[in-house]
């Protein structure tokens, strides 16, 4: 992805960065590719992270303290899905709702939880449904919630319906265990 590794500093999130250059491309999202930005904890400063390092423990390029993995549920557009899919070494979760689904709602704390316990060891991906369609379409999502679990790049299982956080770390905890086989 060109024009992610510069030291650019986003104001906020989420954010379109002008020049991409892209305006070019017929039946491109406006939404452009970009890097996962997290806030360091300590200065606020805003780091860029690489999709294959979000499950590692970083440094803020501002105050160089240390910049945990990832623990919370990222919200993806298709871009940031193949990016993160593609590139991440540990087996990645993703959730496929929507805002008006109930059981979604319901099933939101188990994969919050899930992010949180499985912190470098695994990443956690919602994909909103609504906004994602041809995405939900290419994993043939009809009932949400729909979990997916990838690993290696590669779908390894995928259910539909609530289930809770242990249900979701055990499928991770497998695909590891299957990875490194
Ligand atoms: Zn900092």
């Amino acid at each position: 992805m060109q024009g992610c590794e510069d030291s650019f500093v986003f104001s906020g999130w989420p954010v379109m960065r002008p020049n991409w250059g892209m305006t070019h491309l017929k039946n491109v999202t406006p939404e452009m590719p970009m890097p996962v930005i997290r806030s360091c904890k300590q200065c606020g400063q805003k780091n860029r992270i690489a999709a294959n390092h979000l499950s590692d423990t970083g440094r803020c390029g501002a105050c160089k303290s240390s910049l945990p993995a990832v623990d919370s549920p990222l919200q993806v557009d298709a871009t940031l899905f193949d990016e993160i899919i593609q590139s991440s070494r540990v087996p990645v979760l993703v959730d496929f709702w929507a805002e008006w689904c109930g059981p979604c709602r319901a099933a939101a704390p188990e994969v919050e939880r899930t992010a949180r316990e499985m912190a470098g060891s695994a990443i956690v991906l919602k994909v909103d449904t609504d906004k994602e369609q041809q995405l939900a379409a290419r994993y043939q999502v009809r009932g949400i919630p729909n979990f997916a679990v990838f690993s290696a790049g590669k779908l390894v299982k995928q259910q539909a319906g609530v289930v809770g956080h242990d249900v979701m770390e055990t499928w991770l905890r497998s695909a590891a265990l299957a990875a490194s086989a």
